[in-house]
């Protein structure tokens, strides 16, 4: 949505939640005591009351703005911002936007935004050719770790090790200069080790078994034989990683990329919500102006597991 057009659909706090409560009717408000999904709007009381049960359940009660204090506009504002270019904001940023005194909240509700994204694509599975490898991404140094001692070289900076799959089908005819394959969706998570029950779990969860899996010859992939439907295993030599598996290296590259022109520093504790929303916004990465309405539909039908507080401390 172009900035013009967002200005004028939501000039003010009325006019965002009138839409809010438009899509959440749309998408089909559930009541959490007896699941029943018809219910009247009490206007007088500004909630949904269930037409079976009687229970109220306010506009934001079970959605994106669960339990915030926010306006509504701010939250309008931050989903705008994140979806209208390819690159992102940090809290810093959008705090200064919108005049907030206080980092905390506007922080809050970024990680929020990047929690449902991250539970809209764990709905899907990737399927057919994939590509499958390890990225690894500088973060900062957990508060609980400070003071350690860290190994020479590593410096403050720790290592978040992450799991990167791409749908990266073959390209027929591929002419000089085109890429040998082409991209569909893609999944990042972080794990906590690279052990191959780490990654069988990880990647069985994310990958459908019938698809076709190509990794390097790593010893963390060795039981994928009996998982999917065909695993292509092969000792890569680095300068044709491009070749093998591009789009997996092409998207922890732009991700690395955009993280550092963005961030102060990446919490480990909270990488994989910025990961979260790199892949939601490749994944729709062809829906242009409508990807403001795809994240407004899904704030009114999900709500965060994002609740993490602390306070006086800036995290990204
Ligand atoms: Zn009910």
């Amino acid at each position: 949505m172009k900035l013009f057009e967002f200005e004028q659909h939501f000039p003010d706090e009325a006019s965002c939640r009138d839409k809010f409560r438009q899509i959440r009717v749309k998408e089909g408000v559930v009541c959490p005591h007896c699941g029943n999904t018809h219910h009247y709007w009490k206007n007088s009381k500004q909630c949904f009351q269930c037409a079976n049960c009687g229970y109220r359940q306010s506009l934001r009660a079970n959605t994106v703005m669960h339990g915030s204090k926010l306006p509504f506009r701010y939250w309008f504002i931050a989903m705008h911002l994140l979806t209208a270019t390819k690159h992102t904001f940090s809290a810093t940023e959008l705090q200064r936007q919108l005049g907030h005194k206080r980092y905390q909240p506007i922080w809050e509700m970024l990680h929020k935004l990047r929690s449902i994204m991250g539970k809209r694509d764990d709905r899907y599975t990737l399927k057919g050719n994939i590509e499958l490898d390890e990225g690894f991404f500088s973060t900062e140094t957990p508060d609980s770790r400070k003071g350690e001692k860290l190994k020479a070289g590593v410096g403050s900076q720790k290592k978040g090790k992450v799991l990167v799959i791409a749908e990266s089908a073959d390209v027929e005819n591929a002419k000089p200069g085109m890429k040998p394959k082409k991209v569909g969706h893609i999944k990042m998570i972080v794990i906590p080790d690279l052990k191959a029950t780490t990654i069988d779990g990880k990647a069985v969860s994310a990958v459908n078994p019938d698809s076709s899996i190509i990794t390097d010859a790593c010893s963390s992939h060795t039981n994928f034989k009996n998982l999917f439907g065909e695993h292509k295993s092969q000792v890569i030599d680095p300068k044709d990683i491009g070749k093998v598996l591009p789009w997996v290296h092409i998207a922890i590259a732009n991700a690395k990329t955009l993280f550092a022109d963005t961030y102060h520093g990446v919490k480990p504790e909270f990488l994989q919500e910025y990961l979260n929303e790199y892949c939601y916004k490749f994944n729709r990465r062809y829906f242009g102006e409508d990807l403001f309405h795809r994240l407004l539909m899904i704030g009114t039908s999900y709500q965060p597991d994002f609740e993490h507080r602390i306070y006086n401390s800036k995290a990204a």
